[in-house]
């Protein structure tokens, strides 16, 4: 399979011309610093993300953790919210949604979730800076990869790996703690004292990010993420990608500043080569969009810095579709993009409604094992066992009933009071007191409702078995 994505075809190069080596002596790939106004936005959105990350977890609300997956309690709280497995079904939406709005941004906009809010690349940029801060700037990196092992190359190193060793964990101990109670997790950890499970889960996790941000980095993107492979099949000559302006920049060289591209025959590049040093995935932008480009737009930024400097218009490396570089013009509003985005409101609406009509109190009904009896007044009679899971984070008083009850009746405990949160099971029998059943098995529907507000209540069925010969 070609790594080339077949978007567009590479025109005019030259095959004769040096590719500039991406990685340095020890296999790692050393990006230079450059600023710019995606790199901001980079930042930016990263900052946001990872105070996201970092921070919720820290948070309380109503005497508990704000956000926690109690896998022990099979409970999902989220801020005044707490979802039960019977509302998984609302979280299996929401990740279709969240599949089905990056399927919409990658039509729309190519990679740009890879290249400013995936995970695994801001990770990357923020492994990258603590190599930036320990090890010096990308020719030092370079030279002290080559030389030999000193005190000083020693101490650079080790001063990297316990930067990276520390965002690790921390982002170890971050992860599960959105699983067990972050406070006492912390505390295990502080004080060596955490084991089993949790500790397991948060070796793991410090691996994981280790490895995959401080060595595998463009590996990742390139060999193990599924995204990378069908993004192409996305893309239509509308689609924004991070191109290189190839009718403007050709022919490339170098050039004194004073010197006029046009009459030295020359196009607007003038091959410096920082496009090529910035990027992440040592990839050349210039040979045409690659399956390795992530779109991070970090060789605009940088070969935008180079077009100021020379004098000459942005732009030569830009986002930018297929249709507007063979001089046509984006079609934004594009039947596809516009179809995607009705599907995903409506989506979306659907979820809304689907949340604000979750029923805040669950019943679940299962019949005895034994098919009918005869009561002590003669009466054929049902037994049942009701589970009910007061949803509320208040105490509820409830009044359990039978819907459309001609002919039976609800026999055992119906008033019944549950603290927030409480799962209660409640034996029941149903008596038929109609002389004779209408058939030998019949539907009937219980329910439970709220005896403040009505409008909280939750059915469910289950069958009644008779015999006809009586
Ligand atoms: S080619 Fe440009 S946008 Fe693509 S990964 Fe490299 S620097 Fe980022
Ligand atoms: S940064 Fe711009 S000018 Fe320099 S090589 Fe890349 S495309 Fe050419």
């Amino acid at each position: 399979m070609s790594d080339r994505i077949p978007v567009r075809l590479v025109e005019t190069f030259e095959p004769s011309r040096p590719k500039m080596k991406a990685k340095s002596s020890d296999n790692q790939i050393h990006t230079r610093s450059f600023t710019g106004f995606f790199r901001t936005l980079r930042v930016a959105g990263a900052g946001v993300l990872f105070l996201a990350f970092f921070g919720t977890v820290w948070l309380n609300w109503g005497g508990r953790q704000a956000v926690l997956w109690d896998l022990a309690e099979s409970k999902f709280h989220i801020f005044g919210a707490t979802f039960w497995p019977q509302d998984f079904i609302l979280l299996s939406a929401l990740l279709i949604i969240c599949a089905f709005g990056l399927f919409a941004i990658t039509v729309f906009a190519g990679r740009v979730w890879c290249g400013y809010t995936c995970p695994q690349s801001s990770f990357t940029w923020l492994f990258m800076w603590c190599e930036k801060v320990t090890e010096g700037e990308r020719n030092q990196r370079i030279k002290l990869a080559a030389a030999p092992w000193s005190l000083n190359k020693l101490l650079r190193r080790s001063a990297k790996h316990t930067m990276w060793l520390a965002i690790s964990v921390l982002t170890g101990l971050t992860f599960v703690g959105y699983f067990t109670p972050i406070r006492p997790l912390a505390e295990e950890l502080l004080t060596l004292q955490m084991a089993g499970v949790s500790l397991f889960w948060v070796l793991f996790f410090t691996a994981a990010t280790y490895i995959n941000a401080g060595w595998l980095r463009e590996a990742v993107c390139m060999h193990m993420c599924p995204y990378a492979r069908f993004q192409s099949v996305m893309f239509d000559k509308d689609t924004l990608t991070i191109s290189y302006d190839t009718a403007r920049g050709e022919n490339r060289g170098p050039r004194k500043r004073d010197v006029k591209p046009a009459e030295a025959g020359l196009g607007d590049c003038i091959d410096c080569h920082l496009c090529v040093q910035v990027c992440p995935t040592g990839i050349d932008i210039r040979d045409g969009l690659q399956m390795e480009c992530i779109g991070c737009a970090a060789c605009i930024d940088a070969c935008d810095s180079i077009m100021d400097k020379m004098g000459y218009a942005p732009g030569l490396i830009s986002y930018t579709s297929e249709h507007q570089l063979q001089g046509g013009k984006t079609h934004l509003l594009r039947p596809r993009l516009i179809g995607y985005t009705a599907v995903l409101l409506i989506m979306i609406g659907a979820l809304a409604l689907a949340l604000m009509e979750r029923p805040m109190v669950s019943l679940d009904v299962s019949k005895d094992r034994g098919l009918f009896r005869e009561n002590n007044l003669g009466q054929i009679e049902n037994i049942y066992s009701l589970k009910v899971i007061n949803k509320t984070q208040q105490r509820q008083d409830y009044r359990l009933s039978l819907v459309d009850s001609d002919g039976f009746q609800l026999q055992g405990k119906t008033e019944l009071s549950l603290t927030p949160g409480e799962i209660l099971d409640v034996p029941v029998s149903v008596a038929m007191i109609a002389d004779k059943p209408q058939s030998s098995s019949q539907t009937i529907r219980f329910k439970i409702t709220d005896s403040d507000e009505p409008q909280i209540n939750s059915v469910a069925k289950s069958r009644f078995v008779a015999p006809m010969n009586r």
